[in-house]
Parts: C-alpha cells; structure tokens; sequence
C-alpha cells in the first residue's frame, strides 16, 4: 500500500474499554499508512465503525448509522471521491457476511482478532473494488503485528493484557465473538507500559475479558499472575497509577486482594460484576460463583484496604427470574453497598444457550425490576459520594470542567471530582477537600 499523506480517517467505537484500546491501535496501525483523524465524517476517506454486540440494542445502532454512512457515501461518490467503510469488532464476528446484505455499501468486515490485517484488506478494496471479510481467530496472537502506541488522549492510558474468554456464561456473545482467553507476555506489556509512560501516561488500566486470570509468562518463561505483573508494572517510576479490569468472581484471588493494601500505585477500586444475587440464578448463568462466595472476595479486599470502593454489572430478568430471585440481588446490593454499578434488562443474544430458553421474563417485569434496583444503586452511589464530603482525596486532573475557570479528573475511587485550577494542573495528582457534590460530581478545593 503506498503512503498517501491526504487520506482522512473517521473512527467511531461502541461498548468496552477494550474497543476503545482497539480503535486506539487501528489508529497507529492506519497512521504508519499515511492516514490522518478526522472528527468530520463528511471528510473521511476511510470510516470505521468498531462496534459491540453485547446488547441488542448495539448491533441495531451501527445498522441505522451505517444508513446515515451510505448517504454521505454517495455524496462523496458523486463528486469523484471515495469512502471505503469498514465494520470492526463483535458486530462483525457475530454477523458475518451477513452485514454486506444488510448494508451492501460496506466495503470491509473484520473481527476483533484480525484488525491487523486492515491496511491490507483496505488495499485490496481499493485496489480491486471487491469488498473484503477476515473474520479468522490466527493462531498467531494480533498483538505480534500491532505497531506501538504513537500517542495516547491525556494522562490515562488503556493496555490490554487478556483477551478472550473461556467461561461460557450462558447469556454472554463474548466467547463467540472475541474468541478463547489469552494472555500476553510480562515483557511485551512492560515495554508497551513504558512507552505509554513516556508518552505521558500517569495511570494506566490493564484491561481484559477477564483480567485477573491473567497468566502470561514472565522474562524467564514462567507463568505469572496478575498480581506478580502489577508488581513489576508498579517498579516503572513516572507511573502513578494501575487500576484493572474486568474481573470474574472465579478468578480472585487473595494474594491480590492484599496487593491493595501494600501497594500504593494500585487504586482502591474494583469493577467485578455479580449479575445477580441469587445462586438458583448464578447457576443457571453458568456462572460457577454463588453470591456468599462475591461477598466474601468483597470482604478480603476491605479487610486488605478498608477505604476500598466497589462496582459492579447486573442482569435482571435472566430467564426463569422469580421475584424471589430479584429480591436476593436487592439483598446483595444491600450488603455490599456500591458506588458504581452497571444493570441491564436481559437482552437475547442469538447463538447463546440462554437465547432459546422458554421461560423468559416478560418485558414489563424486567422494565419494573431494573427501575427498582437502579434506584437502589443510585442511592448507594449518592450516600457514598456524600460521604466524601469533608475528606481530603488525590486527584489526577485532565481536562476542563464545564465552567470556567474549572478542571476535572478523577480521584482514587474513580469518581468525578472538580475543583478550581487550571491548564497548568493537567497531568498532575493533587489533593482535595470535596465540599460538595452535585450529581455524580465531587467539587472542591485544591489544597497546597
Ligand atoms: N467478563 C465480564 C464478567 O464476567 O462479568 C463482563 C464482560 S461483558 C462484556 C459486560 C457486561 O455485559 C456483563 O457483565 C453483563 O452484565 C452484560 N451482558 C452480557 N451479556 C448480556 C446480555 N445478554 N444481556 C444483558 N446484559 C449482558
Ligand atoms: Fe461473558 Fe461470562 Fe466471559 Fe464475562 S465471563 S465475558 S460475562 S462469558
């Protein structure tokens, strides 16, 4: 492919962080090709769509704006230029060729392991103005034939260190769509650590499907879990920060829950979704924890480090959902108290094991069930918020507030938090005194 330094570039991502890290390497990939970002689709000569197929609701999303695509497509068209459109991601696991039939002015279908290969499948459109489908799982890792990060978006920085996943829970496309777990290699996301450090990152989020059954091999070729990487990872000195996720309730393990205690560069934060409170439930999910066994991981990690906040995803209405059942996730959420949590209605997902059960939940009960434990959740995230009120916290400050004169970042816990300051303060971690919070912002004051 010849370097055209014109070429213009629209990226649109959906879903998981684990996108957003995909579209950020599809990026480096295109840019070694001469292409450029643009934020103007009108002006793109390359559209990418990396989507996701958790939800129904995703998948119909990308159809309707690749209707909006196809317009500007012709419009291009007519007035001699060109527009080739690709779809990336889960979508495109999931759906095959069969987006070529719904949307035939696509011009490249390719899935989450075989991203690599665009600069080569968008030749071969160009080229020989056939549409072009690599939906393969290669045996040999994506990672091996990704360029390095050229640039990251302010101080935080995404590396994903796992991928894939084996668990088969049975309302989930993942497994299908993004394939079997895999784990890179120590050295491999130490060097991409550094470089992302030296691109400016303070705090970076080690992402997978499951994270911490992470087991990759170390320098020597023995394998490492992920408590041995962040370890190493914290040993890197401009790097403040290290947060994780996803994790799975099967693959906690106790040595990590203490790393938060000791390890002051491991924020006291954890994402580990439980999607329900009920073990009839889990186990019908298949997955393979009950809710006394997420309580008590909850509990190692407040005995490791007390000030520990939690988050978590919820399904309600899985087929066959009692109102007992509800009630023992409402129960759940009681206990733990959240400050954060993500809770979807079950949505079917076809080629599941759940998708051709018979007892599903009908739509107004699910609809009725997610208002009330949204309400609930919503009440735990404000009364912890509240209680911040009055303490000091440190907060990583990247960007302008919505008023003048403002900056925000995030502190420790993940949470919003604003204060007085300005540009000056970008990339740095200061000290808070919250004196308020307004929706799910924190503000305050910055302390010398
Ligand atoms: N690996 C993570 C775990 O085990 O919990 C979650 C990954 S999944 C990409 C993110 C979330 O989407 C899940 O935790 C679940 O709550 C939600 N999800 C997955 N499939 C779903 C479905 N069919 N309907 C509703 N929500 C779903
Ligand atoms: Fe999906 Fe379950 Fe795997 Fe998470 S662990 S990605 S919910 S199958």
């Amino acid at each position: 492919m010849q370097k055209q330094p014109t070429k213009k570039i629209y990226i649109k991502t959906y879903g998981c962080q684990m996108n957003v890290y995909d579209s950020n390497k599809m990026l480096d990939l295109l840019r070694v090709f001469g292409y450029t970002e643009t934020e103007n689709l009108p002006e793109a000569d390359l559209v990418i769509l990396n989507t996701c197929h958790i939800r129904e609701k995703a998948a119909e999303k990308v159809y309707s704006e690749l209707g909006t695509i196809k317009k500007l497509k012709e419009k291009r068209k007519a007035s001699g230029n060109e527009m080739i459109i690709v779809v990336a991601g889960c979508v495109s696991q999931a759906e095959g060729d069969e987006i070529f039939t719904r949307a035939p002015y696509v011009d490249v279908v390719v899935g989450p392991q075989t991203y690599h290969n665009l600069p080569e499948l968008i030749a071969k459109v160009s080229r020989e103005k056939k549409i072009a489908l690599d939906l393969d799982f290669p045996l040999v890792s994506k990672f091996d034939s990704l360029p390095d990060s050229q640039k990251i978006d302010g101080y935080t920085a995404f590396l994903t260190i796992q991928e894939g996943c084996d668990k088969f829970c049975k309302f989930c496309c993942v497994p299908y769509t993004r394939g079997a777990e895999y784990s890179r290699n120590l050295v491999e996301i130490y060097r991409e650590a550094l470089l992302l450090v030296e691109q400016g990152a303070i705090e970076i989020s080690l992402l997978g499907q499951n994270v911490s059954a992470y087991h990759g091999l170390d320098h020597e070729g023995k394998e490492i879990n992920i408590s041995q990487l962040i370890e190493h990872l914290a040993k890197i000195p401009g790097l403040k920060r290290i947060r994780y996720t996803t994790s799975h309730p099967n693959d906690m393990f106790e040595d990590l829950a203490k790393l938060h205690g000791t390890e002051e560069k491991l924020m006291p934060f954890l994402h580990l979704p439980v999607q329900s409170g009920s073990n009839r439930i889990l186990k019908a999910m298949n997955r393979k924890h009950t809710a006394e066994r997420y309580l008590n991981i909850i509990a190692q990690y407040r005995k490791a480090k007390p000030d520990m906040l939690f988050s978590s995803d919820f399904i309600v209405g899985y087929p066959g959902e009692t109102d007992e059942d509800f009630e023992d996730t409402m129960e759940l959420v009681r206990k733990v108290r959240f400050a954060l949590a993500y809770s979807f209605k079950y949505s079917i997902r076809p080629g599941t094991p759940a998708a051709v059960l018979e007892n599903q939940v009908p739509e107004e009960v699910k609809s009725e069930r997610l208002a009330r434990l949204q309400a609930l959740l919503a009440q735990q995230q404000d009364e912890i918020n509240q209680e911040s009120v009055g303490k000091v916290c440190n907060v990583l400050f990247e960007k302008k507030g919505k008023y003048p004169g403002q900056i925000l970042g995030k502190n420790e816990y993940a949470q919003a938090v604003c204060a007085i300051g300005d540009e000056s303060m970008f990339g740095k971690i200061l000290p808070v005194k919250v004196n308020v919070v307004s929706g799910n912002t924190l503000s305050g004051e910055i302390l010398n």
